[in-house]
């Protein structure tokens, strides 16, 4: 798939406020500093799309951009930030959730985690409830340049091993580097598929 157009449509605090469930819509979230933003610019061709944002933890919105005028990718805030405080949590926690369980458009979510680090308990805590949810979500492993092929192989079987414990099957998942755009096809043809169905 050929991004021409991707633009910023809107930042909220409250998924009744997004724009109009209209559109098919894809959510990418993870632990701050995964490399989403990186990503985001990655996939669609825009270097500044979204914010790399310096303060992690900082910034709880819902950002939507729209591609194409034919689907929406939203941008979630980050988890898993050490300093962020117990109230920060609950509001990310009670916005995430309620966007998750209530989008009605949203078809899947892409959950990104390091290739370098094993399953992360707060990883493991938001993707089991999705799976509690029944929501839909594909994992998508960044900061492939940083192994070595060999390693990345490895990384990803022992990753997928690790989900294994928790699921009776490991979700589909892709393998990214931003720095070496990897994986900007795999990924937008998972969303063309799906937009087909
Ligand atoms: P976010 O907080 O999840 O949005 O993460 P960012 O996109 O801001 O990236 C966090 C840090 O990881 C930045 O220093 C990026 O330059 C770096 N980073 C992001 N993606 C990659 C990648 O694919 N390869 C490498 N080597 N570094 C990356």
């Amino acid at each position: 798939m050929i991004i021409k157009e991707a633009s910023f449509v809107s930042s909220n605090t409250e998924f009744e406020k997004c724009p109009p469930p209209d559109l098919p819509e894809y959510a990418f979230i993870g632990r701050s500093n995964v490399g989403k933003s990186s990503l985001i610019n990655m996939i669609t061709n825009r270097e500044k799309l979204a914010k790399t944002s310096s303060t992690p933890g900082k910034t709880q919105l819902i950002n939507h951009f729209i591609i194409d005028k034919s689907w929406y990718l939203v941008d979630l805030p980050g988890y898993g930030y050490a300093k962020i405080s117990k109230s920060e949590r609950e509001k990310w926690q009670k916005m995430t959730f309620d966007y998750l369980q209530q989008r009605t458009n949203l078809v899947c979510t892409f959950v990104l985690v390091d290739l370098r680090h094993s399953l992360q308990k707060s990883d493991l805590e938001f993707m089991e409830m999705m799976s509690e949810n029944e929501l839909p979500f594909n994992l998508v492993f960044t900061k492939a340049d940083k192994l070595k092929k060999n390693e990345v192989e490895r990384a990803v079987k022992a990753y997928l091993g690790e989900m294994l414990q928790f699921w009776e099957d490991a979700p589909a998942s892709f393998v990214t580097s931003s720095e070496r755009r990897d994986g900007r096809d795999e990924l937008l043809k998972a969303i063309h598929d799906y937009n087909q169905l």
